[in-house]
């Protein structure tokens, strides 16, 4: 029998959202967070093109994709590096930055990634409770030890949804020690309207140890090609650059991904009238008696408590697959009128 690192025991496994289907076939995946929307024609017909070249390796450095992305956000190629999905740049900054001892910050709950990254990286989950149902971000600076090597903080939250405001996270980053790196994890920056939330990006030019984390798989729709990105000053960009696999990201990512920045205002359309689904959602669920934080993400949150699972199977019932957090609520993705009437239905017959 080999032998295998002992954390492999205790690490619980990343479960993904599946797909459920009702007994007479209806089946409305609200579990991932994905867009709603098949590829753009462009999208596919680059995609088909690229196909053409696969017998090759893609192109190592991803010079064509960062190059657009650095036109499109008007940042330097130098900061910007690209990982198989945002996950993946964030395993790799946990490459980076992780020692025996070094502990990483962040809120609970938030992303489901976070600790089994830190886990396969040897580092120390800090895990700072959640105030309500946004980040306490006094007690994360109270959290941060001189053995904090990282910080993530996801805005909007998954799964809560809400969305840290530009005073309360500009102080945050002003308490954090310049040799901690604070990760903002912005995979879902598209969907926010909160003028008051700021973009990452204003943020990181001014404060060398910001890193921001974007993503092609939600506001873009690629998230079974796994495509992501940081934007983070030369030496973070140069960490991540390293710890990355040769060639991680493939070839029909990269092209469609030109293709999504390409053809961005259609995408970000589709993202207009997510958020319109996201209003008429949450103000639904209000008036059927729920409470509902404010979503400046792609999905909704429920707190449910101990009938989280519950919820989630009365859901399934109907052939809607929303994603529980047991025993801490629902997460539900905002996906087309279809669905999401599907699930206002069930929401509405489910005591409160
Ligand atoms: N960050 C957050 C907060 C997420 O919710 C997700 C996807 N669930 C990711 C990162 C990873 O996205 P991807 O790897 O598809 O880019």
């Amino acid at each position: 029998m080999p032998r295998f690192r002992q954390i492999l025991d205790t690490m619980a496994p990343y479960t993904p959202g599946k797909a459920v289907v009702a007994p007479d076939g209806r089946s409305y995946k609200l579990s991932s967070n994905e867009s709603p929307y098949e590829p753009l024609p462009s999208v596919a017909e680059a995609i088909a093109e690229g196909a053409r070249t696969i017998h090759r390796y893609p192109d190592a450095g991803a010079v064509k994709l960062t190059e657009a992305i650095a036109e499109r956000f008007s940042v330097p190629a130098e900061h910007i590096a690209l990982g198989a999905g945002s996950v993946t740049v964030a395993q790799q900054l946990f490459e980076a930055v992780s020692e025996p001892g070094a502990e990483v910050v962040y809120a609970w709950r938030s992303f489901e990634a976070y600790p089994l990254l830190a886990d396969l990286a040897g580092a120390t989950s800090v895990r700072v409770p959640l105030a309500g149902e946004d980040h306490d971000l006094d007690a994360m600076a109270e959290a941060i030890t001189d053995r904090t090597r990282m910080v993530f903080v996801c805005n909007p939250n998954n799964p809560t949804s809400t969305a840290i405001r530009r005073a309360e996270l500009e102080s945050f980053l002003d308490r954090v020690p310049q040799d901690v790196l604070v990760v903002l994890d912005e995979a879902y920056r598209e969907y926010v309207r909160d003028e008051d939330v700021p973009d990452g990006l204003t943020l990181y030019r001014d404060r060398p140890n910001v890193a921001v984390l974007r993503t092609f798989s939600k506001a873009y729709g690629l998230a079974g090609l796994r495509v992501g990105y940081m934007i983070a000053h030369e030496p973070v960009a140069t960490a991540v650059r390293k710890t990355m696999m040769p060639f991680a990201v493939n070839h029909l990512a990269q092209v469609a991904a030109i293709a999504s920045l390409a053809a961005e205002d259609e995408l970000l359309d589709r993202v207009e009238q997510v958020v319109k689904e996201r209003t008429r959602v949450r103000e639904a669920l209000i008036g059927q008696g729920w409470t509902v934080p404010p979503s400046e993400a792609n999905f909704v949150w429920l707190r449910l408590g101990d009938r989280t699972q519950d919820f989630a199977a009365a859901c399934a019932a109907e052939g809607v697959a929303v994603r529980p957090f047991h025993p801490e609520g629902v997460r539900v993705s905002i996906g087309s009128p279809e669905a999401n009437d599907a699930f206002l239905a069930v929401a509405a017959r489910f005591p409160r």
